[in-house]
């Protein structure tokens, strides 16, 4: 399963979602679309230089969306990646290198100064949350990655400033409300 996810991984690396800042050094780009050009005005935010590193699981995209924007107040001003089980892939031995290496481009052409990781519990990297046996033991194993993942980055950029959090699927009535917590 695991081995089957690795593959999956690496194939997926070259299908990165990056967004935000990704324009910022361009002035005046054109874009043709079907043969229509569209033109977007000037582009310049010196200040783009957080990187943000989710998963790609569907169920947290809006959530993540708001909370990078409103909470993180990063709105336009990010590069995002999305990784299929980002903090697993960041941790696993077979895809770390490739990973950090794929990083270097952003933080070294935005001249990225902090990171932001953001895990999930039920991660299907992981297996899912029933693959854990219990909240607890869940809770441990990704708290511990996300550190971990941090460790790796400051190791190979000790200026770099990274915040990790986990999300999870609260449900609140007929309601499910993502809850974000920030891991010391
Ligand atoms: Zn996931």
């Amino acid at each position: 399963m695991k081995k089957h996810f690795t593959t999956i991984t690496v194939m997926a690396l070259s299908y990165f979602i990056s967004t935000g800042c990704a324009l910022n050094k361009t002035s005046s780009p054109h874009v043709l679309v079907d043969t229509q050009q569209i033109v977007t005005s000037e582009i310049s935010k010196p200040d783009c230089d957080t990187l943000v590193i989710t998963c790609i699981d569907f169920r947290f995209v809006i959530a993540n969306q708001d909370f990078i924007n409103e909470t993180l107040t990063l709105k336009d001003n990010y590069d995002h990646i999305s990784i299929p089980g980002s903090i697993y892939s960041l941790v696993n031995p077979e895809t770390r290198e490739l990973l950090l290496n794929k990083f270097a481009l952003s933080v070294n052409l935005h001249l990225i100064k902090r990171v932001v990781i953001i895990g999930h519990r039920d991660c299907g990297a992981y297996g899912g949350s029933a693959s854990f046996g219990s909240d607890i033991a869940e809770y441990e194993t990704l708290t511990t990655d996300l550190r971990n993942a941090r460790e790796l980055f400051i190791e190979k950029y000790p200026t770099l400033e990274v915040d990790i959090f986990l999300e999870s699927l609260v449900q609140e009535g007929e309601q499910t409300r993502v809850h974000f917590e920030k891991i010391p």
